[in-house]
């Protein structure tokens, strides 16, 4: 199935100029979303994944299916304020804003391998901050997995880890 049909754009939303990829009519789709979680997962199989990490928000409507198919725990990454927690912060720029993230200190350990998780890799700035918050945990991170890489923004080269993506947009 051509998951790419099932990606909405959305012009000027958030902000004029951002073209919004809103993966909702895929998510709505049985085979379509199995397929896609099944895509990000299949690159980490049997690869000693330890934990997935999720960044919120959309990445928290993939990540813990994916830790499913890896048969990982899950760590969830959040906007400040959220986390009940001792909490480590780190803050980035995004394509349309600024914002922080967070993460309980004592979620990982040196003992993790971790796959990071989020929907859409946009200008790296927020798959940058996440890893930097797990390496700030002691843990070792495998690689960064999304849904989506709008390659074009080039997010890629800001990620010290390797990238895989199920679309590509160039
Ligand atoms: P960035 O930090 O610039 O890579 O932005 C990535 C984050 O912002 C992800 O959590 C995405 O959910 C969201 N995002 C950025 N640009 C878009 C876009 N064009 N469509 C959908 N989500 C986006």
């Amino acid at each position: 199935m051509d998951l790419r049909t099932l990606i909405r754009d959305v012009p000027d939303f958030p902000k004029p100029g951002i073209i919004f990829k809103d993966i909702t009519p895929l998510l709505g789709h049985p085979q379509a979303l199995a397929q896609a979680i099944n895509a990000m997962a299949e690159p980490y199989l049997g690869k000693g994944i330890t934990q997935v990490v999720g960044i919120e928000s959309r990445g928290f409507i993939l990540a813990p299916s994916v830790a499913l198919r890896l048969g990982c725990g899950f760590v969830p990454v959040r906007k400040p304020g959220k986390l009940p927690w001792k909490s480590k912060r780190r803050s980035y720029g995004l394509e349309y804003g600024k914002d922080a993230i967070e993460i309980h200190e004592d979620s990982l350990s040196e003992r993790d391998t971790v796959l990071v998780v989020d929907d859409v890799l946009a200008t790296g700035g927020t798959m940058e901050a996440a890893i930097e918050l797990v390496t700030g945990c002691g843990a070792k991170v495998f690689g960064a997995a999304f849904l989506i890489d709008l390659a074009f923004l080039g997010g890629a080269k800001r990620v010290l880890a390797p990238v895989s993506a199920v679309l590509t947009y160039r």
